[in-house]
């Protein structure tokens, strides 16, 4: 259901991305990992063209856009198709967590204000935060405030989520209540592309986990086989180490 095809990006002449080749099924959770520098982030971003590819097809469901070729209204399109959780959490200071959550449902998807605060307060119930709707981002811990970047990301029902360090930016006690909310998330058969640090985490919610080094995907498997028996040395070392 999302495929990428051959992705490279370029900044100057700074190679990122080197022909990056991805199948991701639906319902699937694919964690990414690798060193700082090694084009995680580029590569999540190039999946909505936050960042246009330098080259590369990328395909979700039945929209396939050549970056070669791309025009607005295929950028729009397939942004539509993606919900981002970043690492710091952008949410809007003037606005409620429930006008966070529910203004993509309003302004981008159309959608009447009554039913956009039903299906936003539904999602804030599922992300626990149902008592916090009318606080501020500023009287939320960094912790609650993830959380509302994600149900924000969730209430636009998008085909795949992607988080890019979901927890980096938290205090350690704040990590936990986060990435439970996470798991929750995967659990409810959401295709998610996550890139963490959390190695134990990664290890226990994703299908598929793939190690990037230096604008490629030098080796991917399943955990199991990624943690237990790397087959590339820069897995192990970068595994051994981070453990
Ligand atoms: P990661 O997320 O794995 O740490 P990034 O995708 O952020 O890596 O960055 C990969 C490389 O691209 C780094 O060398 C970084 O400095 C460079 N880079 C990232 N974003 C930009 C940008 N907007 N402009 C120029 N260089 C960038
Ligand atoms: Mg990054």
């Amino acid at each position: 259901m999302i495929k990428l095809e051959n992705i490279h990006k370029y900044y100057g002449n700074q190679h990122v991305l080197k022909g990056i080749n991805l199948t991701v099924a639906k319902g699937e959770v694919v964690a990414i990992l690798g060193p700082s520098g090694s084009g995680k982030s580029t590569l999540l971003r190039c999946i909505n063209f936050l960042e246009q590819p330098s080259g590369g097809i990328v395909e979700i469901n039945d929209k396939r856009v050549d970056a070669e070729t791309a025009s607005k209204a295929d950028i729009v399109s397939l942004r539509n198709l993606t919900g981002m959780v970043f690492q710091q959490y952008h949410l809007f200071k003037n606005f409620t967590v429930l006008q966070n959550v529910m203004v993509g449902l309003t302004s981008v998807k159309k959608i009447h204000k009554v039913e956009a605060k039903k299906r936003s307060i539904e999602i804030l119930e599922r992300v626990g935060l149902a008592n916090r709707l009318n606080h501020y981002p500023a009287q939320l811990s960094g912790g609650q405030q993830q959380r509302v970047g994600i149900a924000r990301a969730l209430a636009l029902n998008p085909e795949v989520l992607l988080f890019d360090e979901p927890t980096s930016s938290l205090d350690p006690e704040l990590v936990d209540e986060v990435l439970a909310t996470i798991k929750k998330v995967a659990n409810e058969g959401n295709t998610m592309l996550i890139v963490t640090h959390e190695l134990n985490f990664a290890r226990d919610i994703s299908d598929r986990v793939i190690f990037m080094e230096d604008g490629l995907i030098v080796e991917e498997g399943t955990a199991e086989q990624l943690f237990n028996d790397p087959k590339v040395e820069r897995t192990k070392q970068f595994l051994s180490k981070a453990i």
